[in-house]
């Protein structure tokens, strides 16, 4: 199973920065090892301009782009939406979906997480759903029903017999999120277990390859040791993948040239 080194921009970057950095990015992973694979959700702004930025630098299979949220529609009158096919239409091959911002800022239920990733899985993207509890939950001991809830909801739509290589997890315990405090390892230990047996359960022969990454306050110091993790297959960068440098020190964690 390759690891999965994701970078969520979020709401940071205009055009030019944005084609500077995935310039810069293509050029600091042309080496990267057979075993890992990079993505780079941006703006939607910038995705075309990311994508060419790439294309130009012959990077486009080194560095996979994706769009950080879709609706779940082909198109219509859902103004200021983007949908899944105008994402591949952009050279997008994955979408990020639920993301703990989006659940908090624009109140996305689990039941619409759901449908969007159902619906950009059935239109060709490879989906990256988020999940994690906030700090409230999990010192009100309900890390595993808030977790299982969220993938029970979130994955209702998905075809038992959906290729692994097409569905990530993404566990981001949302007091670890742009606030500089790690989860620690048992703590990281204990959540990604708990997915990996919901998994197994929901999906009998390929619950085990889905690949489940870490997110919160990842950089490029604490990389290493959270990688090295059980049942850590990745992971999923904010802050730190803004500048190129520091994102592919993250994407080279623990590889031993
Ligand atoms: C994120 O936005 O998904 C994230 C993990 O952010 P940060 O790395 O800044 O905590």
């Amino acid at each position: 199973m390759k690891l999965l080194m994701a970078a969520n921009w979020k709401m940071f970057k205009k055009l030019d920065e944005a084609a500077r950095s995935a310039r810069d990015l293509a050029a600091l992973v042309k080496n990267l090892p057979p075993d890992r694979e990079v993505v780079l959700f941006t703006p939607f702004t910038t995705l075309r301009a990311c994508f060419e930025a790439l294309s130009s630098a012959g990077a486009q299979s080194l560095v996979q782009l994706g769009g950080q949220n879709c609706y779940p529609a082909r198109e219509g009158a859902f103004t200021g939406e983007i949908s899944p096919d105008m994402l591949l239409d952009c050279g997008c091959a994955h979408v990020l979906v639920g993301h703990s911002e989006r659940r908090a800022l624009f109140a996305e239920s689990d039941d619409f997480i759901g449908k969007k990733c159902a619906f950009a899985l059935s239109s060709g993207l490879k989906v990256m759903l988020c999940i994690g509890e906030t700090l409230g939950e999990r010192d009100g001991a309900m890390l595993r029903p808030v977790l299982e809830r969220q993938l029970a909801e979130g994955l209702a739509g998905v075809p038992d017999a959906v290729p692994a290589e097409n569905l990530a997890i993404a566990y981001e315990p949302v007091w670890a999120i742009g606030t500089g405090r790690v989860a620690t390892p048992p703590d990281i230990l204990g959540a990604h277990a708990l997915i990996r047996s919901f998994l197994k359960r929901r999906f009998p022969t390929q619950g085990d390859e889905l690949r489940i990454l870490y997110g919160g306050s990842v950089k490029p110091e604490n990389a290493p040791e959270i990688i090295s993790l059980d049942n850590v297959n990745g992971v999923l960068v904010g802050g730190a993948s803004l500048q190129a440098d520091s994102f592919s020190r993250i994407v080279f964690a623990g590889h031993r040239s």
